[in-house]
């Protein structure tokens, strides 16, 4: 099972329409009704709901994100592992001269965690001339694409030794949709927000894992993105500048997990992805014959992968609270029901879907 298969009550849908696949160029029309019985809502003539888009994947409060640098083999021989167990999964930072034997990260890989960038040869990327910037960043892609099964894109990069500079932000963003640096949670307005610098915060000596548990509670406060980084994790307990020992790393994880219902946990290109889909689509919404609603995104930025699902928050009529609210697409015979709290319902949509929406009396009522 890949990370973020795990079924909770309330991902129940978000499964299924992972699970249905998309179509292309569907056409909706009103379905039929010979299913259901119960009637369908009447819609007030002319109500349209409003949408608006969630900050996050799911309405979580806030995304978290652990990621890795520096290609040390205790990345797949510790870590991976553990995350596996916590079913949580992140972002590989890797300089891919290290590498003789890439079948640890053919692992991660398969576990269903990122595989980015940190260059070929990890230098000190704003010393080089532009040319040999970019002969860095291809080399290091060409790499993981050669010797990673399918030949995944390579979305993420990280800055080594967390220097950068405007000109190779702009080079970097000629290969990739974001890059890590240092030094903070993300700020919260993604409007303007530059994905070029996502920050991320390393974990350091003396290992005060209580301020690292604060910077989590910062970004859930603030409704933001925390990125922590490690270097090499240790099973033998050892440390030094960049090597943490194994019981740290799994403190850290526990309090991620105590406050993992607030949490969109993803890797960095996953989230990268979503703030360029919540930034730039749009949303339709069309009226069928005052009894549904037609749901399509358009306006998609590019490179976004088909797994890519925005969350979208729909004010109903008020009196949809004693309804069932039934969310479908035109090529099942299936339906899901939404979560029915409040008059406001929530759902994840992909670029190709074309979801249909529709309130049906209770019977239990
Ligand atoms: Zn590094």
């Amino acid at each position: 099972m890949r990370c973020g298969m795990i079924r909770r009550p309330g991902q129940v849908f978000v499964l299924l329409l992972l699970l249905l696949g998309c179509d292309r160029n569907l056409e909706v029309t009103r379905p039929t009704d010979d299913v259901l019985l119960e009637p369908n809502v009447e819609f007030e003539p002319g109500f349209v709901p409003a949408v608006e888009k969630c900050q996050w994947f799911d309405d979580k409060t806030a995304a978290y994100t652990v990621s890795f640098d520096d290609a040390k083999v205790t990345h797949y021989q510790v870590s991976g592992p553990i995350l596996k167990q916590r079913n949580i999964c992140g972002t590989f930072f890797i300089n891919t001269r290290e590498i003789v034997d890439w079948s640890g990260w053919q692992q991660l890989a398969d576990m269903g965690h990122e595989i980015g960038s940190h260059s070929y040869s990890h230098p000190k990327m704003t010393e080089l001339t532009e040319a040999q910037q970019r002969a860095e960043l291809e080399r290091a892609i060409a790499d993981i694409r050669t010797h990673l099964r399918g030949s995944p894109p390579v979305y993420s990069f990280c800055y080594p030794y967390g220097l950068f500079n405007d000109e190779l932000r702009r080079v970097v963003m000629d290969y990739h949709i974001t890059a890590r640096g240092g030094g903070a949670v993300n700020p919260i307005d993604m409007s303007d927000y530059d994905l070029s610098l996502a920050h991320g915060t390393g974990v350091y000596p003396p290992f005060d894992m209580a301020m690292i548990a604060g910077w989590v509670d910062k970004a859930i406060a603030k409704k933001a993105w925390v990125n922590v980084y490690f270097h090499s994790v240790s099973a033998k307990g050892d440390s030094n500048d960049t090597t943490i020992p194994v019981r740290y790393f799994n403190e850290h994880l526990d309090y991620v997990e105590q406050v993992r219902d607030k949490l969109w946990i993803a890797t960095q290109g996953q989230v990268a992805h979503y703030i360029r889909l919540r930034r730039e689509a749009k949303i339709s919404v069309e009226v069928i014959d005052q009894t549904g609603f037609k749901v399509a995104l358009y306006n998609l930025p590019d490179r976004i992968p088909e797994m890519t699902r925005l969350t979208v928050r729909m004010k109903m009529p008020l009196d949809w609270r004693n309804q069932k609210i039934i969310l479908r697409k035109q090529d099942t015979k299936g339906y899901q029901l939404l979560k029915s709290e409040d008059d406001t319902a929530c759902f994840n949509i992909g670029k190709t879907d074309i979801l249909y929406i529709e309130a049906k009396k209770s019977l239990a009522q």
